[in-house]
């Protein structure tokens, strides 16, 4: 299935499920009942918004992110359980992760209760296109942008905060591990950039080096370090680890590289099986020269890798049912579908009496 092609039809009042061919779901836009709507005068603190239809909506051709690139997003997903419950997963570290970019970019932004609360609004206003357990997750998309006219000054009149959410499938298609491409010469952030945040300026700017890649049959592209161009960034939307004997080392968190959610639960884990985590600078040979390495991210969950191209040359790892990539995302998994004891604390169920 193509990633724009809509596999969907439309959702009947009072039925259980959207009318969803829930086995051709990819990961893609598709479109919803409701969405999530709050918006913020200059000056001002985000008030509670408030849920209304999915619909495209007014802004002036003079919005701020339109011409300056004041924009954020972030990405999370709702699961529904064996059992019939709804959970979705640390909604305050994406929360906390929005006020970071937000103060980066000069943005007011919603508290964590508000943002957590906006995300089960979205979950509750659109169950019935939750997949069922096993056939994909509700991803759950967060914006907050500059929504009012700007044109020479400061400051911006009017922030939106907009959450919608969609239905999705698997991220990579490719299940016997991705094949990436080491990108030698475009890099993806710069030391005192945007990096480290979810700032919509750090996409596509990198499209057309991902588009290459994939026209020559690559997964991905792995990014390396502005500054010297010899270490180990991150992928397009997902952070890398490599493992090593009982080390697993992952690039540490110095403003160029997202920090990932899925990243920060994954190193717990490992450090629960035991293994020695190191957050560090990792140069190229390190990663030609690991034994596995895998990628995670709130869509990629926990990817191995079976091949890395540097220059030509190509280097294979180790995949398979007997992969700590392949441990860690069982693991993962589990905790959240709810298919195991949270004993982490790290998911939220939506209390169906809730009412924002
Ligand atoms: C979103 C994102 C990730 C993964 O973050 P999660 O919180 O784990 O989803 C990694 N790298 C980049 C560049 C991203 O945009």
């Amino acid at each position: 299935m193509a990633p724009s092609a809509q596999p969907l039809t439309t959702s009947v009042p009072d039925e259980k499920y959207a009318n969803v061919k829930w086995e051709d779901l990819g990961f893609g836009f598709v479109r919803t009942d409701n969405m999530y709507v709050a918006k913020c005068k200059h000056g001002e603190n985000f008030q509670e918004g408030s849920i209304v239809p999915f619909a495209d909506f007014h802004i002036s051709p003079c919005a701020a992110v339109l011409h300056y690139g004041q924009g954020l997003y972030e990405g999370l997903k709702a699961y529904r359980t064996e059992d019939g419950r709804i959970i979705i997963f640390r909604p305050d570290q994406n929360g906390l992760r929005l006020q970071a970019g937000a103060d980066r970019l000069c943005m007011p932004y919603p508290s964590v209760d508000q943002f957590v609360s906006a995300i089960k609004q979205v979950v509750l206003a659109n169950k019935k296109w939750i997949p069922p357990p096993g056939k994909g997750t509700l991803y759950i998309r967060p914006i907050l942008f500059g929504s009012g006219p700007i044109l020479g000054s400061f400051p911006v009149p009017e922030y939106t905060f907009l959450v919608f959410a969609c239905p999705v499938g698997r991220y990579h298609k490719d299940n016997s591990g991705l094949n990436l491409k080491i990108e030698d010469k475009v890099r993806r952030a710069f030391p005192s950039g945007t990096g480290g945040v979810k700032s919509i300026t750090n996409y596509c700017p990198v499209w057309k080096t991902l588009a290459e890649a994939k026209a020559q049959g690559f997964s991905d592209v792995l990014f390396l370090d502005a500054a010297t161009g010899k270490n180990v960034e991150e992928l397009f939307a997902s952070n890398i680890f490599i493992v090593k004997g009982n080390v697993v080392s992952t690039p540490q968190i110095s403003g160029t590289i997202l920090p990932g959610v899925t990243r920060k639960s994954i190193i717990e884990l490992t450090r629960d099986f035991g293994y020695k985590v190191e957050e560090r600078v990792i140069p190229v040979e390190d990663l030609l020269d690991s034994e596995e390495v895998f990628c995670t991210g709130t869509a990629a969950i926990v990817t191995t890798i079976a091949s890395v191209t540097f220059k030509d040359k190509k280097s294979s790892f180790k995949t398979g049912e007997k992969s700590l990539a392949a441990k860690l995302f069982a693991t993962l998994t589990d905790i959240q579908m709810g298919r195991v004891e949270d004993t982490k604390g790290w998911t939220v169920e939506i209390d169906r009496s809730h009412q924002g």
